[in-house]
């Protein structure tokens, strides 16, 4: 099979309108897809801008001065984005995840995280509203998003040594900002804090040891990013990427550690313990232990696309249905038959990880900016 090289652009776009079915049935909050996963998760990007430009998320080199990001028009509103929340939650979603981007420069977000924390799901639960940050504008919006009804927060942050953090981040930004921001989280309850680190090797993977070093006994919960590589056509390279076993056998020889049951089905993040009980970090092993198979997430795109993979090349463009004549019900029907549809296409290509490349197939990262890695 030959890899098809797609111009960001063009992925960007591709989507099709959803068919609305003629018999509506009422959401039971049950939606199953093909491989009887559940819709539970939903991560909503509510920008496409970033004012970080960390080399394997938006490196300059493509988001320039002159990348044309989204318009404001083409943006969902916050209206429409809490209709689809509701429709969403009817079928299941019981977590909602801000993103972007970087979903801080939403201007008003705390608008939307108040209209967001209105829903309760079908048996009258309140949902778990939470939102992953670069931290920049953490300190000074804390205490607002968490007043709002943000419940928690997931912090990136690269490494603690200032050097090689702001070659990560590309814009020069500080670790000590970052840090400003994880402790006005911590003083606004916005709890538990979890910080993200994406491991290169070869950039930070030094910056393991000092990391859990920094916030073993702290409340925050540390997990480590397997470096997603997919390049520029549809092939993985794994130079860069450092399996999570090894970061578990590195943090191993300095802080004996025990492993520890998933909170729940479907968790991406697999739990360790200090042995000393100076609290819990994580390794996200998105490549080579990818956890398709549990996988109850969705994507809603800064424009009302809806994804189903973050692997996924097509989108289905909610937008065109909230934009139309269509109503809640229809809506809901559309998305009930997406998700019943949904196969199990991408773990079978990302079982056979990590081959040298993936098939090809049309199969590309869409930009993590639009739909939120
Ligand atoms: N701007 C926000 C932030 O920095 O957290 C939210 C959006 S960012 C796309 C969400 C997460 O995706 C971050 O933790 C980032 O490190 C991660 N990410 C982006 N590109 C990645 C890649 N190629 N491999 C692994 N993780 C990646």
């Amino acid at each position: 099979m030959t890899d098809k090289i797609i111009p960001l652009a063009d992925i960007r776009y591709a989507s099709r309108v959803p068919l609305v079915p003629a018999e509506l049935l009422s959401p039971t909050g049950l939606l199953a897809d093909t491989q009887a996963r559940p819709l539970r998760d939903l991560r909503i990007s509510v920008t496409d801008r970033c004012n970080f430009r960390c080399s394997y998320c938006m490196p300059r080199e493509v988001f320039d001065k002159d990348y044309a990001f989204l318009p404001q028009s083409s943006l969902l509103s916050f209206e429409e984005i809490t209709r689809l929340a509701k429709v969403f939650v009817a079928h299941g979603v019981e977590k909602i995840r801000l993103t972007g981007g970087e979903p801080l420069l939403r201007k008003h977000l705390e608008v939307l995280i108040g209209m967001l924390a209105k829903i309760q799901t079908p048996s009258g639960q309140p949902l778990d509203i939470t939102l992953t940050t670069n931290a920049s504008l953490l300190a000074k919006k804390a205490q607002s998003l968490k007043d709002a009804g943000l419940q928690r927060i997931t912090v990136s942050l690269d490494g603690l040594d200032d050097a090689v953090f702001r070659r990560m981040n590309d814009v020069d930004f500080p670790v000590a900002d970052v840090l400003r921001g994880i402790e006005a989280a911590q003083r606004a309850g916005l709890l538990p804090i979890k910080v993200n680190m994406v491991v290169k090797r070869g950039t930070n993977d030094d910056q393991i040891i000092p990391m859990a070093r920094h916030f073993r006994n702290s409340g925050v919960v540390l997990r480590f990013i397997e470096y997603m590589d997919v390049g520029a056509t549809n092939g993985w390279r794994m130079d860069e990427v450092l399996p999570s076993a090894q970061v578990i056998e590195r943090l191993q020889a300095e802080f004996p550690l025990s492993a520890i049951d998933p909170n729940y089905r479907g968790e991406t993040a697999e739990r360790w313990r200090y042995a000393d009980g100076a609290g819990e970090v994580g390794v996200i092993s998105s490549v080579t232990h990818a956890f398709c198979g549990d996988c109850n997430r969705a994507r809603l795109s800064t424009e009302g696309k809806l994804f189903l993979c973050l692997f996924a090349s097509q989108g289905h463009d909610l937008r065109a249905l909230l934009r139309g004549d269509f109503s809640d019900a229809q809506i809901a029907g559309a998305v009930a038959q997406i998700w019943q549809n949904r196969s199990d296409r991408y773990s079978e290509l990302r079982a056979v990880m990590p081959a040298d490349t993936m098939p090809g197939d049309g199969l590309k990262r869409v930009e993590m900016s639009y739909i939120g890695g």
